[in-house]
């Protein structure tokens, strides 16, 4: 399609990656053991400043010369974000998740619990999922489409993107 339109949020979470272990799966075979890095460092708890990018396409233009009148879409995606900003995002399945959340509860702290594993690919298919939901509330939703979600991390040389398949 044509036409594109991007917006993009702040946002910054706390996550891990629990089952990290660069000595298996994809890649594994590029590990180098004597660069002494740890082989699950994401394990650890940490945090991220991020940038959220949702992309919205169309084949024409509204009447207002718009994909979208991107100020709709300001509050529910600004609703969405403050759900998780400054969140322990944690996996249900992650072995702690029972001590981690207590520890949160006991010292009134956020955290958002999702059911996969919060690496930034997964994080940004979650955002693309939940957009798609608000999107699949308006009426003229057929007429442009959610393209993908890109996370940025803000002092980091990686992204990732989720597309719709
Ligand atoms: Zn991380």
């Amino acid at each position: 399609m044509p036409f594109a339109l991007t917006k993009t949020f702040k946002i910054d979470i706390g996550h891990r990656i629990w089952n990290e272990d660069m000595r298996s799966g994809r890649g594994s075979e590029l590990y180098q053991p004597e660069s002494n890095l740890p082989v699950n460092k994401c394990a650890a708890l940490h945090g991220h400043s991020l940038g959220v990018t949702f992309k919205f396409q169309s084949k024409k233009l509204d009447e207002h010369g718009f994909v979208l009148d991107s100020n709709l879409l300001k509050a529910p995606l600004s609703q969405l974000i403050a759900k998780l900003d400054h969140a322990m995002v944690i996996d249900r399945n992650d072995p702690l998740f029972g001590p981690i959340t207590q520890l949160c509860d006991q010292f009134a702290l956020k955290y958002y619990p999702v059911n996969f594993c919060p690496s930034f690919e997964a994080l940004a298919k979650f955002f693309f999922d939940e957009c798609q939901k608000i999107i699949d509330q308006c009426r003229h939703g057929e007429e442009f489409s959610l393209l993908g979600v890109t996370i940025r991390g803000a002092k980091m040389s990686v992204e990732a993107t989720y597309e719709r398949p």
